[in-house]
């Protein structure tokens, strides 16, 4: 995909998404004739119902790979405590290799402290502090699901971006920020505009690559975009018109697809990466404990006994 190619292409996260999920089962595969299947634990909160939706389909794809699936749902009035006690038991738990809590918690819960309660080696969404600290410094650690389904998304459309400039609208800590340590570490110049930027839509004027991860539907229209520029649509957003509800993304998809070189649609676009990505980060997850496990067992049966 060339940068100053005049029409948009659409950036099918479908097709890409479907190929990751090929890889993550030949990985599946192996891992089951080794003895050791993959086992994700889902723990949900409340009734919110987009949160049982992306559990739903969490569950189901991870179903399909033969992934292993444990789900907790606790209701809405659960106590913090009850949450780090099931969170516990499942760090515990050596058929469960990753643990992912469903965002946003209610009210009474401290997310953090829920966040970092996980074991780091089961974190697959990559928000533990060790993972994220972990990540800036380039290790090689879990890194969040949408992030590496946005870079998924480029490399396939672009290529090498080394040396493109990078513009995030967006300072969160699941999309935003990791986003930013991922295309520093591909070598391109980062921006990061948030609600306290001054000029945001000049700055992103001059993006090669935007990724708009805002959560407000359609904000970023073609003013926002340089002729050519390729554009990652990470939001989500349901609204309403004349009674009837559709998702749309942080992207005015008609007028920027007139002026960008390839787009992201939504949905469609990022949504099938994220979950493409939490089941490779669940195998990845897996494959190290396993690794970890054999080592351990290889070491204790050649300790020579003292006499
Ligand atoms: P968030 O609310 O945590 O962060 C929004 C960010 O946008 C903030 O940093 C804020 O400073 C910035 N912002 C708000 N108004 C702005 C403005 N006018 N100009 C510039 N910046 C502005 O949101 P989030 O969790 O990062 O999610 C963002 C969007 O992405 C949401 O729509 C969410 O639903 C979606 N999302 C999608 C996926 C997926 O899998 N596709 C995953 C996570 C989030």
């Amino acid at each position: 995909m060339s940068f100053d190619q005049p029409r948009a292409a659409i950036i099918n996260g479908k097709t890409i998404s479907n190929r990751v999920l090929e890889e993550v089962l030949v990985d599946v595969s192996r891992l089951a004739i080794d003895g050791a299947l993959p086992g994700l634990a889902v723990v949900l909160v409340g009734h919110d119902p987009a949160s049982h939706v992306y559990v739903r389909n969490k569950v189901k794809t991870a179903t399909d790979l033969g992934i292993r699936s444990f789900e907790h749902k606790l209701s809405a009035n659960a106590s913090q405590e009850m949450l780090l006690g099931c969170i516990k038991e499942l760090n515990e738990n050596p058929r469960v290799n990753g643990i992912l809590v469903q965002l946003p918690l209610p009210k009474h819960i401290d997310e953090s402290l829920i966040i970092n309660a996980i074991a780091p080696e089961k974190d697959v969404d990559g928000f533990h502090r060790q993972n994220v600290g972990g990540l800036v410094l380039g290790e090689q650690v879990m890194a969040p699901c949408t992030p590496k389904g946005c870079m998924r998304l480029l490399e396939e459309t672009c290529g090498d971006i080394a040396g493109k400039h990078a513009v995030i609208i967006g300072r969160s800590n699941i999309v935003g920020k990791p986003m930013a340590t991922l295309l520093l570490q591909a070598h391109c110049s980062v921006t990061l505009l948030h609600s306290r930027s001054v000029g945001a839509q000049e700055i992103c004027r001059q993006a090669d690559i935007v990724i708009a991860a805002v959560g407000r539907p359609e904000m970023i229209n073609s003013s926002w975009i340089k002729p050519g520029a390729v554009v990652i649509d990470v939001g989500i957003n349901r609204i309403e018109k004349d009674g009837n509800y559709r998702l749309v993304g942080d992207v005015d998809f008609e007028s920027v697809s007139q002026v960008a070189s390839a787009i992201s649609p939504v949905p469609g676009g990022v949504g099938p990466m994220t979950i493409a990505y939490l089941m490779r980060n669940t195998v990845m997850a897996a494959q190290q404990q396993h690794k970890a496990l054999k080592s351990k067992s290889v070491f204790s049966e050649t300790l020579i006994p003292f006499k």
